[in-house]
């Protein structure tokens, strides 16, 4: 009995004084982790898993942070980190475990730049979508380049997602302006959709993601949109997203911010000193890459956030290794613990605001954007859309803009706005009150081409769709033979 009580004093005691420690954690430690997260810091944080565990039956925990943690609110973005897509990439999974710890104790230090963030933003970690293969690589001593990359499947999570861009690329190549929310025009899949896909894919399609950043390993640059080149063939060419400037400002953010990622003087992790100039000398460039300027790959996390959701995602390289030493998180933690903060502020750039009509929100509005900065007006051929209670996030550069709400069976409304180059302040605040057709038409046919009905007038090419099928599997929790 005695013996008892002292260990549930020691219990106690360990876990009252539980002090983050930097090291690989492994896939049982994860959830302590997390767990001991939300113990410190109950009011502001939710540990969940996705829908369904990986292969080898790991659960895919997340943490989440926010002043009304499990509870989407207008006007709040909504950011994610996933780390260790593939297995033998680590320092991902090591960042987001600390940089939970860090958002907690900081909340509960008063520290006002993280108060801030947390009580405007909800903030979700997955600190590993691979746990099979984390497990692999650990087990060989996470020396190889590849072993432990893929799920335990033998698939490569970054490479299975479905191809969206094909389709995106058809439709600029036919003049079809339909250009948002594209897995509805998926026609078939080229591979079976493995489980941890399928949950990260549910968990996209679920939560009103604004912003997102997915983390590897071998290399040290933050890669943006498209991952995948306009003819789809395995060369290195710039494949620009109609976000291009976005994105290259986003990956920016993260580059500038990190301990060197962006210095222009260190040297290439994969550069040899007779090879100075090499494209893949990635400081030399800011820090900075398109992803298929580096080279194209199919099926990517990244390409797939932008072109079936609303969310924006950028690929981010942590370091020239893939599994550090023990000894090394605590410094790469001090390397990226800015870039990590700042880049989660970026939810907060552009504008956003919520759609109504007199009857409440309008969900699925189309908010539609043309830059109007320089001479010549330049529409932003991405389209996103409202959720469920009308809002909208539209990250923006700095510029000025013309902003359209639209839905069919109402009158589009546009404005214009000016976003500033400001840091730590929310989006420009622009609502949208829509007007039904009805009102103004007993008919529907009384008007004809007008407005919206315009923008719409384009052939729109169906193939047959696999989208509810795709659904039915992602929804599903049945796995896939
Ligand atoms: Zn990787």
């Amino acid at each position: 009995m005695l013996a008892l009580n002292l260990l549930l004093v020691l219990a106690f005691t360990a876990v009252a004084t539980a002090e983050f420690v930097w090291k690989h954690h492994n896939n049982e430690e994860l959830p302590l982790v997390l767990e001991e997260v939300h113990r410190k810091c109950p009011n502001i944080s939710r540990v969940y898993a996705l829908t369904e565990p990986s292969v080898q039956n790991v659960p895919l925990y997340v943490i989440e942070f926010s002043d009304n943690p499990g509870i989407h609110q207008p006007y709040k973005p909504e950011v994610k980190y996933v780390g260790n897509i593939h297995g033998n990439e680590v320092l991902g999974r090591e960042l987001l475990l600390g940089l939970a710890h860090h958002l907690c104790d900081q909340y509960m230090n008063h520290d006002r730049r993280i108060r801030a963030l947390i009580h405007s933003t909800r903030i979700h970690l997955l600190p590993s979508m691979n746990p099979d293969g984390w497990q692999v690589s650990a087990d060989t001593g996470g020396l190889d380049y590849l072993i432990g990359r893929s799920n335990n499947h033998s698939v490569d999570l970054n490479r299975n997602f479905p191809d969206l861009d094909a389709i995106t690329f058809e439709f600029e190549r036919q003049g079809i302006s339909h250009n948002h929310h594209l897995l509805k025009d998926l026609s078939k899949l080229t591979a079976p959709l493995e489980p941890e896909t399928r949950a990260v894919m549910r968990w996209i399609m679920s939560v009103p993601f604004v912003l997102s950043a997915a983390m590897h390993g071998g290399d040290l640059v933050a890669n943006y949109p498209y991952d995948e080149s306009r003819s789809g063939a395995p060369v290195s060419e710039y494949s620009a997203s109609p976000d291009d400037d976005t994105f290259r400002d986003l990956a920016m953010t993260y580059a500038s911010c990190h301990a060197d990622m962006a210095s222009k003087s260190r040297r290439g992790c994969h550069v040899t000193s007779s090879d100075e100039s090499s494209t893949y000398n990635f400081g030399k460039q800011g820090g900075v890459t398109n992803g298929a300027a580096w080279y194209s790959l199919k099926g990517g996390m990244q390409d797939f956030n932008y072109l079936a959701t609303n969310a924006f995602e950028i690929t981010l390289e942590l370091g020239c290794e893939k599994f550090p030493a023990a000894e090394q998180l605590e410094s790469e933690w001090e390397r990226n613990r800015e870039a990590l903060i700042e880049f989660m502020w970026k939810a907060h750039s552009g504008v956003k605001g919520i759609v109504s009509d007199d009857a409440g929100f309008i969900q699925n509005a189309i908010i539609s954007v043309v830059n109007i900065t320089g001479p010549v007006p330049r529409p932003i051929r991405h389209d996103v859309t409202t959720g469920i209670y009308g809002d909208y996030y539209r990250l923006l550069t700095p510029g000025h803009y013309e902003v359209t709400a639209s839905r069919p069976g109402y009158f589009p409304v546009s404005r214009v706005i000016t976003v500033a180059n400001s840091r730590h302040t929310p989006a420009i605040l622009l609502n949208f009150k829509l007007e039904p057709t009805s009102n103004w038409f007993d008919e529907e046919s009384s008007f004809g081409g007008y407005g919206h009905a315009l923008r719409d007038s384009q052939p729109r090419i169906y193939k047959r769709s696999i989208y509810d099928q795709v659904a039915k599997s992602i929804m599903n929790n049945r796995p896939e033979k």
